[in-house]
């Protein structure tokens, strides 16, 4: 039976779902937006492993101009001097049409919204009131335009506002104690690495993830590091102190405009209290970005109501829940655990991590279990 869904959010998490619908179902649907715009900034990178570029592929993904996206095959770890660990063959878990895939996040929101821009998406929309009709849920917005809906579904992100509309429990994200420090180079500079590569350099209490974006060689860069408080005006002074302090020739590699980001993450996975409603991508978790699969589950999720939507299952036999937080459990713990592994102060500890390391990526069953759990390999 047709049904009637309002999407709240216009991220990866929120698109995704709204190309599916629109792509495959004859269902109604909105994606209401709180933003007047979307978000198109450009000094923002992403990795797609092919557990999402595989779902990506149903949408045609692959119509994106080739010239925007990169295929790199192998992650290079180097220590923060630059000196090289040992390397990871990514391409294994490839296939013909489905490959680890990066670029900018807003080539990839570009093509999300290309479908469903005019028809579907309405932004400054503000949710000020819910409450349930029959079997539906009415939604009225602060600009006085409201919509009655058979489901809800909440991709507003990790601090989804949504929740506090629906359930009484709500579990606020976590701070780190870490900030991302993100910007485009136009060159690998003086770098040592493989351009065509993904490259990690690990350094104490910081790391660095190097990685191209297109075809024209531009990297995104993404330095974290460990810091007690967020504190925006004092990144220069940490950068100095804790990544330079380290190796002073990475001094080139910050001399572009940076962004930067507190890391949150969800502390705990909590049921949604409400039949009708369901939340995906960070809104359901916030990973921390160690394995860089935030985006990559934000399209996982989507997939999965989506299918529980064409199953006609979504409000009966509905399991969304329990096979959701089974698969954020493995994320969040390897997430975690990366996190934990690439920011050891102690020289000793990291000589034993590095050993180890070389070790186990020529492990053909670690890395299968390690990573293609991940990937679904
Ligand atoms: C440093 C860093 C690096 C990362 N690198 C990667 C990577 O390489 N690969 C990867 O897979 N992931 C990565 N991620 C994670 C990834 O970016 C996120 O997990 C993903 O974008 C989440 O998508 P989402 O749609 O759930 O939420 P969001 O992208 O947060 O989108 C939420 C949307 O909802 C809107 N919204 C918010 N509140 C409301 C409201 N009340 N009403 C209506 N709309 C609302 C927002 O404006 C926004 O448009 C990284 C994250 C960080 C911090």
């Amino acid at each position: 039976m047709k049904k009637k869904i309002a999407i709240i959010g216009a991220g990866i998490a929120g698109l995704t779902l709204a190309n599916l619908i629109k792509k495959f179902t004859d269902h109604e649907f909105m994606v209401y937006e709180r933003e007047e715009s979307l978000s198109l900034e450009e000094g923002y990178g992403i990795q797609l492993a092919i557990n999402s570029v595989k779902i990506l592929s149903q949408i045609n993904f692959n119509k994106i101009n080739d010239e925007n996206v990169f295929y790199p095959k192998t992650i290079d770890f180097y220590n923060i001097q630059n000196e090289k660990i040992c390397d990871l063959n990514l391409s294994k878990f490839n296939s013909i049409d489905s490959k680890y895939t990066t670029l900018k996040r807003s080539t990839l929101i570009e093509f999300l919204k290309e479908d469903i821009y005019t028809q579907h998406l309405r932004f400054g929309k503000k949710i000020k009131e819910v409450s349930e009709l029959k079997d539906k849920v009415l939604i009225k917005f602060d600009d006085n335009t409201n919509d009655l809906v058979d489901f809800v579904v909440a991709a507003d992100g990790i601090f989804s506002n949504t929740r506090s509309f629906f359930e009484k429990k709500k579990i606020e994200p976590k701070f780190k104690k870490a900030v991302a420090v993100r910007l485009i180079l136009n060159s690998k500079s003086e770098l040592d690495i493989n351009e065509e590569n993904i490259s990690l350099m690990l350094g104490s209490n910081s790391h660095i993830v190097l990685y191209p974006i297109n075809k024209k060689k531009e990297l995104n860069m993404v330095c974290i590091m460990r810091c007690k408080k967020y504190e925006p005006d004092n990144i220069k002074h940490l950068i100095q102190e804790i990544v330079l302090k380290q190796n002073p020739k990475l001094k080139n590699i910050f001399e572009n405009e940076i962004k930067t980001w507190p890391l949150y993450f969800s502390p705990k996975i909590i049921p949604s209290s409400n039949k009708k409603v369901f939340y995906i991508g960070d809104a359901f978790n916030g990973f921390l970005p160690t394995l860089a699969q935030g985006a990559g589950q934000s399209i996982e999720s989507a997939y999965e109501i989506f299918n529980l939507l064409t199953k006609d299952k979504l409000d009966k036999e509905n399991n969304y829940f329990e096979i959701r937080s089974k698969r954020a459990k493995i994320i969040r713990s390897r997430s975690n655990f990366n996190f934990f592994a690439f920011h050891f102060s102690s020289k000793i500890m990291q000589n034993v991590r590095n050993l180890f390391l070389k070790f186990l990526v020529k492990r053909k069953f670690f890395v299968k279990r390690y990573l293609g759990k991940v990937y679904k390999n």
